[in-house]
C-alpha cells in the first residue's frame, strides 16, 4: 500500500525518448500510479484494494465524474529538451514545478531546432493560427531551410562573439533566436498533465508541441495505463455537447432523420434551422462534430 512501484514505468525510467531534430523526453522519476489513485478514492470507505478490473472501472468513474483529487495524487517529473518557441507555450501550464537551464549561468549550447520538409507549409486559409496541411515542394523547403540555418548560425556567431567581449551570458543571450534548444525539468501531477494533454494533443495546438505531448501521452501510459486509457476514452476521443445540441440528437434519434447536412433549409447563419433551436452556424458544427468526433 505503501510505495507504488510499477514495472512498466520502471523500465523506461531515464531513457530518452527523442523528439522533433535534437529534442527529447525522460520520465525521471514518478509517484504513483493506478493503484495511488484507488488507494486515495477509497480512504474514505477504509476498503483494500479489488481485482484490477474493478479499480480499473472505478478510475474510469472517477474521470468520468471529475473526481480530480485522487488523480492529482500522481506525479510524474519528466526531463525535456525543446525549443524555446515551444517552451513559451508549454510553460502557459502554470500548474507544473519547472527547473529550466539557465542562460545566465551557463553559455548556451549551439543547438538549434530545423524543421523537416514536410512540417514548411504556407500561412493556412481557414486557421489564422497555423499552416496549411500541404507542405511546400521540395526546392521551396530547401530554400527556407537554408534561410533558417544562415540565420542560426549568424545569431549564434554573434552571440560568441558578445561572450568573447566578455560581455555577460544574461545580456548576450538577446541576440538568440526561439529556435534554440533549451531543456527544463517539469513535474506535474497526473489531473493537470492530463488536461496539458488535452490541449496540446488537440489539432488546434501547434505541430512541434503535439510531437512533445504524443510521446508524454506513452510515457504517461506506462505510469497510470488504466486512468490514460479512461482519459483517452472520454476526453481525447470524446466530444461535449451543449443543452440544444442534446435537444437536437433526441429530435433525430425519435424521428430517424439521416445526418443530413441542414443547408437544404437554408437558414440564416443566426437563424434557427427548421424545426432544430440551432441557428444554421451552430447546425454545421454540430455535424462536423459529429462526423470527426471533434470537438469544435
Ligand atoms: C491551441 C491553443 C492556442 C492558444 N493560443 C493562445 C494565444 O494566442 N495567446 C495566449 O496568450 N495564450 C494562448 N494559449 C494558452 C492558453 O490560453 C492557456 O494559457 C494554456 O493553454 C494553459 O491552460 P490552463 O490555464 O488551463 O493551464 P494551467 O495553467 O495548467 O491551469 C490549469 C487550470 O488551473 C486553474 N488555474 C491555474 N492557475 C490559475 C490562476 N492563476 N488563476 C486562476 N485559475 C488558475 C485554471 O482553472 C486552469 O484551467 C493557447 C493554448 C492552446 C492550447
Amino acid at each position: 500500500m505503501a510505495h507504488c512501484i510499477v514495472p512498466e514505468a520502471e523500465a523506461i525510467l531515464d531513457k530518452e525518448f527523442k523528439v522533433l531534430d535534437r529534442g527529447f523526453i525522460r520520465l525521471v522519476d514518478y509517484l504513483g500510479g493506478d493503484q495511488r489513485i484507488v488507494q486515495a478514492a477509497r480512504v474514505s470507505y477504509g476498503e483494500g484494494t479489488k481485482s484490477y478490473r474493478e479499480d480499473a472501472a472505478l478510475i474510469d468513474y472517477l474521470l468520468r465524474h471529475e473526481h480530480t483529487s485522487p488523480f492529482e495524487q500522481v506525479v510524474l517529473t519528466f526531463h525535456i529538451k525543446l525549443p524555446i518557441f515551444v517552451a513559451r507555450q508549454w510553460i502557459r501550464h502554470r500548474t507544473a514545478r519547472v527547473n529550466e537551464i539557465s542562460g545566465r549561468y551557463s553559455v548556451m549550447r549551439d543547438e538549434f531546432f530545423m524543421p523537416a520538409p514536410d512540417a514548411l507549409a504556407p500561412q493556412s486559409d481557414d486557421n489564422k493560427q497555423g499552416r496549411a496541411s500541404t507542405p511546400f515542394d521540395d526546392r521551396t523547403a530547401t530554400q527556407i531551410q537554408e534561410i533558417l540555418a544562415e540565420g542560426s548560425k549568424a545569431s549564434y556567431d554573434r552571440y560568441k562573439e558578445l561572450i568573447d567581449l566578455g560581455l555577460a551570458r544574461e545580456i548576450s543571450r538577446i541576440a538568440l533566436p526561439l529556435s534554440l534548444y533549451t531543456e527544463w525539468y517539469w513535474q506535474i501531477d497526473l489531473h493537470n498533465l492530463f488536461r496539458f494533454l488535452m490541449l496540446r494533443l488537440d489539432t488546434h495546438a501547434q505541430r512541434e508541441i503535439r510531437e512533445y505531448a504524443s510521446t508524454i501521452l506513452e510515457l504517461t501510459r506506462t505510469v497510470a495505463p488504466a486512468a490514460t486509457e479512461s482519459f483517452e476514452r472520454h476526453t481525447l476521443q470524446g466530444v461535449r455537447f451543449s443543452g440544444p445540441e442534446i435537444e437536437e440528437i433526441r429530435r433525430r434519434l425519435a424521428i430517424g432523420t439521416e445526418l443530413a447536412p441542414a443547408t437544404s433549409a437554408a437558414p440564416q447563419d443566426s437563424q434557427p434551422a427548421s424545426s432544430s433551436r440551432l441557428s444554421k452556424k451552430e447546425l454545421e458544427r454540430f455535424e462536423e462534430k459529429l462526423k470527426t468526433g471533434r470537438q469544435l
